[in-house]
């Protein structure tokens, strides 16, 4: 059993804690309704889990706002990765290579922040 989030955060003080899930391929549904929930952030998609740091298990929305554009990037990413393989399913291969170019080219970024995140 893993120890429990903290409800406040030891440096801010503030109450905005948030589960970090690390390079997911899938949300599952626990997942999307935490991260909807504002309670769980996306740290990077799968291209970035070798990157992560994954003793980090949550994180203080307040006090680096960058965890709310990693999780905005990586939402982006795997929306795009649904569509992706809804085309390839189709048989629509030219849409396929568009939503692939599209996720890379936010990866670098993605994986800025997951590198940044994972030493903080
Ligand atoms: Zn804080």
């Amino acid at each position: 059993m893993e120890a429990p989030l903290p409800l406040v955060c030891p440096v801010c003080g503030g109450k905005r804690i948030a589960r970090v899930i690390w390079g997911c391929v899938y949300l599952r549904s626990q997942d999307e309704k935490d991260a909807n929930a504002g309670v769980a952030v996306l740290a990077g998609d799968y291209s970035a889990r070798r990157l992560a740091n994954r003793t980090i298990r949550w994180a203080c929305l307040d006090c680096d706002s960058r965890w709310i554009k990693l999780h905005h990037l990586t939402l982006q990413c795997l929306s795009w990765q649904r569509e992706k393989e809804q085309a390839i399913a189709r048989g629509y291969f030219e849409e396929a290579k568009n939503f692939l170019t599209h996720q890379m080219a936010l990866r670098p970024e993605i994986e800025i922040l997951v590198k940044g995140l994972s030493c903080s």
